[in-house]
């Protein structure tokens, strides 16, 4: 009976309140490990080497043999010495004690010392690192395969510090653009609800995916890895880490992590020509704020302007307006005081828009676009076009969205801009879309239908979106 009520004691601890929320606890067995691994011992050449290269000290000892390498290492686990080698003279060979038995690598220098891919200022380095990885590698296979099957990375550092908003991201639900079909009959009398259905439908801030940016890393000191919590070995190279958000993890568990990238604002260095998701991920907003703050500013002042975007700004101005977002951020300047001509403010949008890497129309979604305005047929190529939107990105899409809407209401001035779907389908059809490079020739004729897509995604823009 008293076993009984303490497993349910037991079970009644194991549940989800937030209270109960233990820190992880880093494991510390691969580290004990890296403490207990043979230390490299140079053995010396009792005389000068005549042929020794400068980069090498007084453990190398010439053109000996393997076998009298073998006797010069005397079984002691970490000794080592370099030789010139008789086959190939010229190169030079790393001899390592190791698990009882002499290794033997050919040895690189290049600047720096390898054997492999990582790189070292010393050979000392390079024998630590080696004898790091051999014993860790040996001794711990096993567990270094099973480590990655239980991850804490669900509650650990990055991503708890990010709890409220992953609940908060959660309990909306991941909200999908609607697909819409096209039937003759609805065509008309449809528009109108579709827009009041999208008023309630939450704001998708937050909720893209982002893959991390995952980089070789050389940490100083200790370090654990935030994937599978275990330590991360060697004396350099030991892991991989995001340099937008900072996420320190072994190499084969960045294989692993999600894509649930939340990039720090302080390592996000400029606002322009930075990957559209990135940025809206680090800013934590449905869109570029460079875009809704253009936008705006065109809005409040400049619809009635005759040319609004054909019409260029000076484009030393709109080098300003660029320096400003990539220093200010969200804080930029853009007012009339700072910029009476609002052709600035339409010149930095483009400009903003032309220099994503990845532009608002993506690269593989490029050629679908351009098929899809061949069509002859009106209502299938509409009907094609929406299709490709939906398989935008989310940020990608609600970018288009909210500009091709702010182009509809540009054109509802055209009395006074002269600005209609079609020539803004000129000025923003290559802004949008363009061809990887590798494709630019094949696709030199493809400006009709570039214009074309904008101008009707501008035209029916209430459909569409
Ligand atoms: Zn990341
Ligand atoms: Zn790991």
């Amino acid at each position: 009976m008293a076993a009984s009520s303490n497993s349910s004691l037991s079970g009644s601890s194991l549940s989800s309140d937030p209270e109960d929320y233990q820190p992880p606890i880093w494991k510390s067995y691969l580290y004990q490990l890296q403490q207990e691994a043979p230390r490299p011992k140079r053995i010396t050449c009792p005389q000068e080497m005549e042929n020794r290269p400068k980069y090498y000290g007084r453990e190398f000892h010439g053109m000996i043999s393997r076998e009298y390498a073998d006797e010069l290492l005397a079984g002691v686990e970490g000794s080592y010495l370099i030789r010139e080698s008789q086959r190939q003279p010229g190169t030079h060979t790393l001899a390592l004690r190791f698990g009882h038995q002499t290794l033997n690598y050919r040895l690189f220098y290049d600047g720096k010392h390898f054997v492999g891919e990582k790189r070292f200022e010393s050979v000392h380095d390079l024998v630590t690192d080696a004898l790091i990885t051999l014993y860790i590698e040996t001794k711990a296979a096993e567990y270094i395969a099973k480590m990655t099957t239980n991850p804490i990375y669900e509650h650990l550092g990055y991503t708890s510090l990010l709890k409220d908003k992953m609940v908060h991201r959660l309990s909306r639900g991941r909200t999908e653009p609607r697909r819409v079909t096209f039937q003759r009959d609805e065509k008309i009398s449809s528009p109108l609800v579709r827009r009041s259905a999208l008023k309630d439908t939450p704001e998708k801030q937050c909720s893209y995916e982002k893959i991390h940016n995952f980089k070789v890393h050389t940490f100083r000191g200790p370090h654990w890895c935030e994937y599978c919590a275990n330590f991360m070995w060697g004396l350099i190279a030991q892991g991989v880490r995001c340099s937008d958000c900072g996420l320190n993890v072994h190499k084969q568990c960045s294989k692993l992590v999600p894509s649930d990238c939340q990039p720090d604002l302080r390592r996000i260095k400029k606002v322009f020509s930075c990957d559209l998701t990135t940025l809206v991920k680090a800013h934590n907003t449905t869109r570029p704020m460079v875009v809704d703050m253009c936008i705006q500013e065109i809005e409040l002042r400049g619809m009635k302007s005759e040319g609004l975007y054909r019409v260029s700004g000076f484009s030393e101005h709109i080098e300003d307006v660029r320096l400003a977002f990539d220093r200010d951020g969200e804080k930029a300047d853009i007012s009339a005081s700072a910029y009476a001509d609002i052709n600035i403010i339409a010149g930095a949008l483009k400009l903003y828009l032309r220099d994503l890497p990845i532009p608002v129309i993506t690269f593989d979604l490029y050629s679908k676009f351009i098929q899809a305005a061949k069509l002859p047929n009106a209502e299938s190529r509409l009907e094609a076009i929406h299709e490709c939107l939906l398989q935008l990105p989310p940020a990608h899409y609600e970018t288009l969205r909210y500009l091709m809407a702010h182009l509809k209401r540009v054109t509802l001035f055209e009395k006074d801009n002269l600005m209609n779907a079609e020539n803004l389908g000129i000025v923003f059809g290559p802004t949008l879309m363009q061809p990887t490079e590798l494709n630019a020739l094949t696709t030199l004729n493809d400006m009709r239908q570039q214009k074309l897509v904008v101008q009707l995604m501008i035209e029916h823009e209430d459909v569409l979106f």
